[in-house]
């Protein structure tokens, strides 16, 4: 199987920045990690290589500095990494970020799996694995918490939902997000670490991809922020509710539809 993972650099905290002006998340002079959640993605990767031969290929969009998540993507058994960066490609939103992966996931070629985290913690949008199935036009599944490869053409995947769980027959080429419970990520051995640093990961330019540089950037991107603003803090009204249990159970009923809970 010749499987791409796609991983993001994101600032090392929850209480992101914005720009007043631009309305961009400000990532300057933050400490960036690798997206917690594409450690599974990565993982889950690994496992189906180990499990059923192929490659695996790290990709990135991204400043120069994300090369160090790519360097990590191979300590922890990734075969390449790919990097795409260019000051074309800044300023992409969801739809820009989602086409120039999209367009180096054809350059890479015969591709069987993209798989994805379920979001960035800093954009949180989950938006870019469904965009690049959009611009791909393959089969896709989000917050999938179980892959059974059943054929080199066709896979089985639990993916969560509000209620349960659903199952899906998916045809590939296809792209997977993936959510937390469905590994546990493994950490990098010692050889893992030295093979990374000698790594020379590979630098694509859209002149790389065949992009249309108009799809590209700030300029290619469709979405306008027009205001941001924090939400608003929680109260936090603690209520304990004491009495037999089938009183109990009937003031939380009450209480949870007051607050509009339930
Ligand atoms: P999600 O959709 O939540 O991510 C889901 C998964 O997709 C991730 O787990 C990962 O597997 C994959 N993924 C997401 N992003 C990447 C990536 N870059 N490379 C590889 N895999 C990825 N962001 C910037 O970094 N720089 C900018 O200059 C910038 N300018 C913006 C301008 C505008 C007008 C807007 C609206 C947004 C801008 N952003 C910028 C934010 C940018 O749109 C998102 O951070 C980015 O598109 C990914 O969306 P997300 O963070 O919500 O990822």
């Amino acid at each position: 199987m010749k499987i791409v993972v796609c991983i993001k650099q994101v600032p090392a905290t929850n209480e992101a920045k914005i720009d007043p002006e631009t309305k961009r998340i400000l990532r300057e002079d933050v400490k960036a990690i690798l997206n917690p959640f594409d450690h599974y993605a990565i993982e889950e990767a690994i496992r189906l290589r180990n499990k059923f031969g192929g490659e695996v290929i790290a990709l990135s969009m991204g400043p120069d500095k994300a090369v160090r998540v790519l360097r990590e993507a191979i300590s922890m058994g990734a075969d390449h990494a790919v990097l795409l960066n260019d000051r074309a490609f800044g300023g992409s939103d969801t739809w820009a970020t989602s086409y120039a992966l999209a367009k180096a996931i054809k350059k890479i070629g015969q591709v069987d799996l993209v798989l994805c985290g379920k979001q960035a913690i800093d954009g949180d949008t989950a938006q870019v694995g469904p965009g690049i199935a959009a611009h791909l036009n393959w089969m896709q599944a989000t917050y999938v918490m179980e892959i059974n490869i059943l054929s080199p053409h066709q896979m089985r995947v639990k993916r969560m939902n509000e209620m349960g769980y659903d199952i899906c027959l998916l045809e590939t080429p296809a792209v997977l997000s993936v959510v937390k419970g469905i590994n546990t990520p493994r950490v990098p051995t010692l050889k893992g670490r030295i093979a990374s640093d000698r790594y020379e990961v590979p630098v694509w330019t859209p002149a790389d991809l065949d992009a249309n540089i108009d799809n590209l950037g700030l300029n290619g991107s469709p979405t306008r922020v027009v205001k941001t603003q924090p939400p608003a803090p929680r109260e936090n009204i603690t209520k304990i509710i004491e009495g037999a249990p089938q009183i109990c159970a009937q003031s939380l009923i009450n209480e949870l539809r007051l607050r509009n809970l339930l």
